[in-house]
Parts: structure tokens; C-alpha cells; sequence
């Protein structure tokens, strides 16, 4: 295979030396006389890799040890529900910051049980830029506040931490992992593996012990994150496979120098990127400039006839998956860690050489 570079923004790229090393290891894992994928969950090779991808990831973003990881199933999608489910606490309200596409969907689930107060809200602005936190309305007697870091689709970041004193609740599906954060100041956060973690099909949860149990009544006990916290996330058979695969992906951040390192390099990717679009009138972003994602980076092309031309030429230089969302139109590249600056570069001598020829 020549060297490709995949901007898909979920399922998204791992890096390739986390690809080759599943490869070798793949028809038997360690010393199982096995793959990973057929051993027991609760046999020790597999507890090892699962202590160990723990340990990793605790390490990588400085857990604090009042914390516990999870590693479930059902994708963030689940956590819209898991979340009032163990943190309402008898309370009949929580706070959600509306600014895209997914808190959208999390305030639908949460309004199924509590009422929702929408405390601040881009819809206005179609989810480009966030209004300042201190016009924020977060009510008296929320349960929580909920939001999302990163809105994967309009590509709008906070740049900040919201500080609150009732747990903060945060969906960081498509920003885990690509800089340093300070867990401490949360209650809950959650993410989707299959962005900047590893395979889809695994769901990381970490979140502050005095939240977990007493939960609404009558749910299923699966969505009790008591249930698997006591369990060691196998209550039931977890992703075996996913699980392992994102212990590799720890591994290998590790070896770039942490979270530290890597958001450098993230920063870069996305200056580079940035740049580029703003440097040149055929391409525009419309986000403000505050609050631009560093891994999800929509831009438009100033004439929507060419996306098709666009889309083709880039695949025939192996840049794939650049088709921006419906909801946005034209181009998104999303840049999480798996994509090297050499990817971003790639990227940018492209767009200009087709503004070149057809801008
Ligand atoms: C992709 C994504 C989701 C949806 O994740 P699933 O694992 O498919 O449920 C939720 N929130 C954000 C921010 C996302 O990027």
C-alpha cells in the first residue's frame, strides 16, 4: 500500500506502528497460543493488557486516584442516558452548554430524564463560537452541567475549562488524548474510542468516585456505572479486541513523550492547517478564531460546485475522506494524533495546487 493519509472523522486513523504491531501479534497474543481476540477476558493474559492499559492511560493524563476508568460499550451515544441515570441524584435539573451537533443529541437523551436547562446556546451563530462563560445561565439546584469540548461537526473547541461547583459532565469523544487536561475538574468525562482512542466499540469512562451509585430507579442495572466500576469493567464480557487495541495506542503515545508532546505537535498540525485557509480566498472557516478545533477543521471552497473535482482529486493522491458533514457541506479534515504533520503538509500542497488550478 503507497502511503495514504485518512482525515475520516470517525472511525478515524490509528497510527501505523500501532497497525503493524497488531499485525505481528495477531494470530497469537504474548504467549496464549491464540489471538487476543479468542482468549478469556478474565484469563491472565488478558487482565495483564487490561491492568496495563489502565495504568497507561491513568499515567498519560494524570488520573487523579479518587477516579475510576471505565471500559464499556455502546459509544458515547450511551452515556447521553448513563449520565442523568448515576448523576441526577435526586434532582430534577442539570445544566447542558448547547454548542453543536452532539451536545444536541445529549440534551434530547437528558431532557428523557430531568428537565434541561439549556444554560448557553451557538445555534444562533450555527455552532460557530461560544458565548463568554460568564453570560452563561447555569440554574440553581442543577444536578450537573454537561458539555462538549469538542463539537466534532462545525469543528468548535473551548480553549478553557468551565468552572463550576456541581460536577462537570464532559463528552470528549473527539478530543481525549490530544493535550493535556486537568482531570481533577470533573466529575464525569467520556469518549468514544473510535476517534483518538482505537477501534470503534469501546467507550471510556472516567469519573469521580463519590458519583458513583445511587442511581435513578428502575434502569438497567448495565447503565449503573456502580455495576462495572465494582467489576473492573467485566461485569459482562467487555471489547476484548477494541480494549487491547487502545492499549497499544497508549503505548504509543507514551513513546512520543505523552500528552505533553503531542500536543505540540497537534498545535502545529493545526496552525498549519489554519494557514493555509486563511492565507488564501478560495478556502474559508467560519468558526471563531478562539474557539477552532484542533482536530476536526471544516473549511469551505469558495466555489460548492468543486467539491466532487475536490474529493476526486485528493483521492487520487491518497487524501481520503475529506467530505465535510451534511449538516456543514464542503470539506473536513480531521487531524487527531494518528495524523502525522507530513499528513497536514500533504494536505496543504494539495489545496494549494488545486486552487492553483482551478480557484
Ligand atoms: C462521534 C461522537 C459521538 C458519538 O459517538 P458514538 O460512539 O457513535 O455514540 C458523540 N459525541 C461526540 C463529540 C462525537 O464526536
Amino acid at each position: 500500500m503507497t502511503q495514504t493519509y485518512n482525515f475520516s472523522a470517525g472511525p478515524a486513523m490509528l497510527p501505523t506502528q500501532v497497525l503493524q504491531k497488531i499485525q505481528q501479534e495477531l494470530i497469537e497474543y504474548e504467549n496464549s497460543k491464540a489471538s487476543v481476540m479468542e482468549i478469556s477476558h478474565r484469563g491472565v493474559d488478558f487482565m495483564e493488557a487490561a491492568q496495563k492499559s489502565e495504568k497507561d492511560l491513568r499515567d498519560l493524563l494524570k488520573i487523579p486516584s479518587n477516579y475510576k476508568v471505565l471500559f464499556l460499550q455502546g459509544g458515547a451515544s450511551a452515556q447521553f442516558s448513563m449520565v442523568p441515570i448515576n448523576l441526577l441524584r435526586g434532582k430534577s435539573k442539570a445544566s447542558y452548554a448547547n454548542t453543536g451537533h452532539w451536545s444536541v443529541k445529549a440534551i434530547a437523551e437528558g431532557m428523557r430524564y430531568c428537565e434541561v436547562n439549556v444554560c448557553t446556546d451557538s445555534s444562533e451563530n450555527k455552532f460557530t463560537d461560544i458565548q463568554d462563560f460568564k453570560n452563561w445561565n447555569i440554574e440553581p439546584g442543577s444536578a450537573y452541567l454537561h458539555y462538549t469540548p469538542n463539537e466534532t461537526i462545525a469543528g468548535l473547541e473551548f480553549d478553557y475549562i468551565p468552572d463550576v461547583d456541581i460536577p462537570l459532565v464532559a463528552d470528549m469523544s473527539s478530543t481525549i488524548l490530544s493535550r493535556e487536561i486537568d482531570v481533577s475538574k470533573y466529575g464525569v468525562i467520556y469518549a468514544g474510542a473510535q476517534k483518538n482512542i482505537g477501534p470503534a466499540g469501546l467507550t471510556i469512562v472516567i469519573v469521580r468516585e463519590d458519583l458513583i451509585g445511587n442511581v435513578v430507579s428502575g434502569q438497567p442495572k448495565l447503565f449503573d456505572y456502580s455495576t462495572q466500576a465494582n467489576n473492573e469493567s467485566m461485569f459482562n464480557t467487555p471489547a476484548t479486541f477494541p480494549w487491547y487495541v487502545a492499549g497499544r495506542v497508549f503505548e504509543w503515545l507514551k513513546e512520543q513523550g505523552g500528552l505533553s508532546a503531542i500536543q505540540k505537535i497537534n498545535q502545529t498540525k493545526a496552525q498549519t492547517l489554519y494557514k493555509a485557509i486563511d492565507t488564501s480566498d478560495f478556502y474559508s472557516n467560519p468558526v471563531s478564531i478562539k474557539y477552532r478545533s484542533w482536530m476536526n477543521v471544516p473549511f469551505l471552497l469558495a466555489d460548492d460546485s468543486l467539491n466532487g473535482l475536490f474529493l476526486e482529486r485528493a483521492k487520487e493522491v491518497d487524501l481520503l475522506a475529506l467530505k465535510g458533514h451534511r449538516s456543514v457541506g464542503g470539506m473536513r479534515a480531521s487531524i487527531y494524533n494518528a495524523m502525522p504533520q507530513e499528513g497536514v503538509d500533504a494536505l496543504v500542497n494539495f489545496m494549494n495546487d488545486f486552487e492553483k488550478d482551478f480557484g
